[in-house]
């Protein structure tokens, strides 16, 4: 059955049959993401929607209630801001250097490593570019300090991008969040007090457990001793642990951890690995995949019962209507050219050209080249023919430009899937809460 007027009105009939222990076809979930609304329906029912959303005085009173419900949402194009430029953008990553202290086994930014770090009037330029009130009308905004390499290894240039980004900030009367990513193995009196100063939020990339933390990155005792320091400062620090095929069936024992001995930690961002040479094949992907949906639902009902909140991209933007992946950044490199995610940092990773729209020269004037910032933006839920069908798409909006990069059509098939079993139960599950299949289920009864 093919519901075409019903997908072309951004109402997506799912078959949900096989979770009732029905055939797939026998019940199907009624989608608007839209309008926040869902139901459930037989067959019938769905067919009946599908011609009343063409014909609806033709329609039964029951089904015409339904289409409006279903219909009544402000259409897409004004429920998103529209990106027209780079000056329209409220995101910014600065990236201080390429150099690390680490070489954790997956690390993204391996191939772009140099001993360059960024030029601090080319960060003043760029700040200044960013925090100015004549660019935008919105007045909030966000920097993230983060690699390509370990910021705090270039801690001069960190903090005076704290500095002046709030002085600017404060002048401009912006509304400005600023993140330090780090990992972890570095801290200090002066770093922590400028932190606290400035308010900005440490996010420590972690992976919890000392097996796999060893394993994967290194330095455990260091990275405890820091998540300490925070905590004896009253900073709250978040974590975020990259989740590969080894730790994958062990997110519920991160958990506890954290809660044994980092219970100060509140918010845990637990993201799939992106690394092409971890699965030599398409079955392992999908087995990875697989699990990690299965362990990473388990994961979030558990903290959920410990007030702890454990996200990832997608779980985030199940909250959320978007048509990209991500927001677009004002990304910094070390070298002061402009791209437009941090993962695209150096000239030797092979996407980089791809990516860049910019540079602050070494005159300190900005070059932007607005079309191909526009360019590399629009790859997005409209760009992918394989998305217009989608249910799953005004939560995913064409996927993360990094695995988009990395990974074969055979292995992005296998996340679509993933995308779309996640928001799909995840829909399942806020029906069961609220009732609805249960009281469905014993009336077809
Ligand atoms: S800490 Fe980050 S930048 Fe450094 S090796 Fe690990 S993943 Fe790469
Ligand atoms: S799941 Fe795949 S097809 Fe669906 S919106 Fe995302 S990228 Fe597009
Ligand atoms: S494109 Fe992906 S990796 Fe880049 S900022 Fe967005 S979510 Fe992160």
């Amino acid at each position: 059955m093919t519901f075409k007027s019903l997908i072309q009105s951004n109402i997506f009939p799912i078959p949900v049959g096989s979770y009732y222990n029905l055939q797939p076809n026998a019940l199907y979930l009624v989608y608007s993401p839209l309008a926040h609304v869902m139901l459930i329906a037989t067959p019938d029912s769905v067919r009946d929607l599908e011609s009343a959303i063409s014909e609806p005085e033709k329609a039964i009173p029951q089904i015409k209630e339904a289409i409006e419900q279903l219909i009544n949402h402000v259409p897409i194009n004004k429920k998103i801001r529209k990106i027209r430029g780079t000056d329209d953008l409220q995101k910014m990553s600065i990236l201080p250097n390429h150099i690390c202290n680490l070489s954790c086994t997956y690390c993204y930014s391996s191939q772009g490593r140099t001993n360059m770090v960024l030029n601090k009037t080319k960060l003043k330029t760029a700040l200044e570019y960013f925090i100015n009130p004549a660019r935008l009308e919105n007045r909030f905004l966000s920097i993230s300090f983060i690699g390509g390499g370990e910021p705090l290894l270039s801690w001069d240039i960190v903090k005076y991008g704290i500095e002046y980004a709030a002085e600017l900030a404060t002048k401009g009367g912006f509304t400005l969040g600023m993140t330090l990513i780090t990992n972890g193995t570095i801290m200090n009196e002066e770093i922590l007090s400028v932190l606290k100063k400035y308010n900005v939020l440490p996010d420590i990339s972690f992976d919890i457990l000392n097996e796999f933390q060893e394993k994967e990155r290194g330095q455990y005792e260091k990275v405890c001793n820091t998540l300490d320091m925070l905590a004896a400062n009253n900073l709250k620090p978040s974590v975020n642990a990259t989740i590969t095929p080894s730790n994958v069936c062990f997110q519920e024992h991160m958990l506890q951890e954290i809660i044994s001995r980092f219970n100060f930690v509140d918010n845990m961002i637990f993201e799939p690995v992106v690394d092409a040479k971890l699965f030599q094949t398409v079955e392992s992907f999908k087995k990875f995949y697989n699990d990690y949906r299965v362990y990473f639902t388990k994961v979030r009902k558990l903290g959920e019962k410990y007030g702890k909140k454990i996200e990832s991209r997608l779980s985030r933007n199940l909250n959320d209507i978007i048509d990209r992946g991500c927001p677009s950044k004002f990304t910094v490199t070390p070298q002061g050219d402009l791209t437009i995610c941090y993962c695209s940092s150096s000239p030797k990773e092979t996407h980089y050209e791809r990516r860049v729209f910019g540079k602050i020269k070494n005159d300190l004037s900005i070059s932007l080249n607005q079309k191909k910032f526009l360019s590399i933006h629009n790859e997005n839920v409209y760009s992918f023919s394989k998305c217009s069908d989608c249910f799953a798409k005004w939560h995913c909006g064409g996927g993360c430009m990094c695995p988009n990069d990395t990974y074969s059509s055979a292995y992005l098939d296998v996340i679509c899937d993933f995308t779309r079993d996640y928001v799909k139960q995840a829909l399942l599950e806020r029906m069961d809460a609220e009732g609805i299949m249960s009281d469905f289920l014993q009336k077809l009864n």
